[in-house]
């Protein structure tokens, strides 16, 4: 039996902390005459996709949003959806748009992404959003990066001048993160399937964020004792259980603070998606002071 040494960090608490002071920021917009308005386009049937979906309409109408879920047959045509992505972008009752990814085969989701209004865009992915991202300038920032900010911010870890080690580099969580990192001072180092002795540089992280995609690949002995850990990972194993991309018995022997899967960082995408369309709306109304924030 494993002691456990590291704080368990509470990503369901956090999330609801999250919501609840978005709660707060709809209902003072509201009282200005702005009700943030969130749509939610869902195209096919995949499975996964529909959970997600339902879960985020959920968090909305809880949020106070006026939310409404687009459901699209698989075989919409590439210029239909088009024509439905520029139909939300001139809705001024619309502030937030989310086509739900993946896209069925023969859609081509860049294009899509691409056709959102940024400003609309609350999945932070569009190129305009990942520019003023890396140029520092205000944008709307990918939701799973942008919580596990939030959660270093909510157990109070300062990050400037920390050692931040990110394994993934892709553009929904890994980089992002690097430069939302970087853009508190931290000193970032991006990993990737090609970093040449992985254990060794993860030593080195005071914060380790693991956005991989392999289950358990994070042994206790990459981790110095007491980092932050955060696991993104999201693994389906063959018995069913669900586990990240951390050994988390073995490395919360070691770390100073962990986040479970499930329970730890997947339960902030969803909170900090609710974050954005509430500063998207304050944005465009021109309620700037009722943006997320602290
Ligand atoms: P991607 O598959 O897009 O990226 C995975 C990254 O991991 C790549 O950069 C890849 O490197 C790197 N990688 C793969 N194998 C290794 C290895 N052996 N050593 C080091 N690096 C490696 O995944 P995502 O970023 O979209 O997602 C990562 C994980 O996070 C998944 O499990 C996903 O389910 C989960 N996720 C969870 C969310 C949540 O809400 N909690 C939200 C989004 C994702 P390379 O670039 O060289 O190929």
């Amino acid at each position: 039996m494993i002691e456990t040494r590291a704080r368990i960090i509470d990503g369901k608490a956090s999330a609801q902390l999250v919501r609840a002071r978005v709660r707060e920021r709809c209902d003072a917009l509201k009282q200005r005459g702005v009700t943030p308005g969130l749509v939610v386009v869902l195209v096919g049937e995949d499975p996964a996709s529909q959970v997600y979906v339902k879960n985020k309409d959920k968090a909305a109408t809880e949020a106070g949003f006026a939310v409404r879920t687009l459901r699209r047959p698989a075989t919409i045509s590439q210029g239909e959806l088009l024509a439905l992505v520029r139909e939300l972008n001139g809705d001024p009752s619309v502030h937030g748009i989310l086509v739900q990814l993946p896209l069925p085969k023969g859609l081509d989701s860049d294009a899509i992404v691409r056709a959102l209004d940024p400003a609309k865009d609350v999945d932070g992915l569009h190129p305009e959003n990942v520019a003023a991202l890396a140029m520092g300038a205000p944008g709307l920032v990918p939701c799973t990066p942008a919580g596990c900010i939030e959660l270093c911010d909510q157990l109070g870890a300062k990050l400037a001048g920390k050692r931040v080690v990110v394994i993934g580099r892709s553009m929904l969580v890994g980089k992002p993160f690097a430069l939302l990192a970087l853009a508190r001072d931290a000193t970032v180092t991006i990993c990737h399937s090609k970093t040449a002795d992985l254990p060794a540089v993860c030593r080195e992280a005071d914060v380790l964020v693991a956005a991989v995609g392999r289950p358990e690949m994070v042994k206790a002995d990459w981790i110095r004792p007491g980092a932050i850990v955060l696991d993104v990972g999201i693994n389906r194993l063959a018995d069913g259980r669900l586990v990240g991309d951390v050994d988390f018995a073995g490395a919360s022997a070691v770390a100073g603070a962990i986040t479970p899967v499930p329970g730890g960082v997947g339960p902030m995408t969803i909170a900090m998606l609710m974050a954005n369309t509430l500063t998207a709306a304050a944005r465009r109304s021109g309620h700037l002071d009722l943006a997320y924030g602290r």
